[in-house]
């Protein structure tokens, strides 16, 4: 596992790129936010990048974010906010959602950024009228054009779901999310990041609070804060390679 004096190097060293990009994208670095990608790493992990000064991560999976937040998010609760000497930690769940873990998820997550069908959605706002809940969600679009990946392939089918989702209630549709291509070909990625943030303005005009484009990974995040990006979600950089 990393140590603490490497993952502060690591921290400033993307945050310098992160603000250089934004620079370029016109915008101070504060318009980026920093999502801290934990998926595989062990919960020693999450507590140094809280000492490094990180507030905000990600998971993919909904049991192994049970497993290394749920303690800490529980007691949190349990002790009421702000009284707490330890900041806040704002948990998101960045992987697909499935139906059967919805109510799980619904205690564990601020933020749901994988939305990807409106069947989601319901199974995640029924968990959350149970849990007396109020959720951010993100929609997911498909940009990379690969078959088998998560998220809605069409613009189109995007938009149609947005309506019936806020008529669900509980779910508070922030923004969208993308995985990029993985592709060396910075103008292909830029396109699909591009295409991303079009939609995103589309939906804007006609949806207050909809103000979340989270796109960027380690390979890519540079690239995605040109083209818009609001949050990059970040594991390898920052941590170096996952097991
Ligand atoms: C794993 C993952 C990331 C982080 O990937 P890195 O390349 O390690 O930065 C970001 N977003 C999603 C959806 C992921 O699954």
């Amino acid at each position: 596992m990393i140590s603490l004096d490497e993952l502060r190097r690591n921290l400033q060293s993307v945050r310098e790129r992160m603000a250089a990009a934004a620079q370029r994208s016109g915008r101070p670095a504060e318009a980026v936010r920093l999502l801290a990608v934990t998926k595989t790493q062990p919960t020693e992990c999450v507590q140094l990048a809280r000492q490094a000064g990180l507030r905000l991560f990600g998971e993919n999976r909904v049991q192994e974010a049970g497993a290394k937040y749920g303690p800490l998010l529980n007691g949190k609760r349990a002790e009421g906010q702000g009284s707490s000497a330890e900041p806040e930690v704002e948990l998101h769940l960045i992987g697909h959602l499935q139906r059967n873990k919805a109510r799980q998820a619904a205690g564990l997550f601020a933020c749901v950024q994988s939305i990807d069908k409106l069947q989601t959605a319901e199974a995640l706002a029924c968990a959350c009228r149970e849990a007396a809940r109020d959720i951010d969600v993100l929609l997911e679009l498909n940009t990379s054009e690969e078959p088998g990946k998560f998220g809605f392939t069409a613009d189109s089918d995007l938009l149609e779901a947005v309506t019936p989702i806020r008529e669900l209630g509980c779910l508070k549709i922030r923004g969208l999310m993308t995985v990029g291509p993985l592709s060396d070909d910075a103008a292909r990625v830029g396109r699909a990041f591009a295409r991303l943030r079009a939609l995103h303005e589309r939906i804007a005009a006609e949806l207050p609070g909809f103000d979340v484009l989270s796109m960027g990974m380690s390979g890519d995040f540079e690239i995605a804060i040109e083209e818009g990006a609001t949050m990059v979600r970040l594991g390898t950089v920052l941590f170096g390679p996952r097991a």
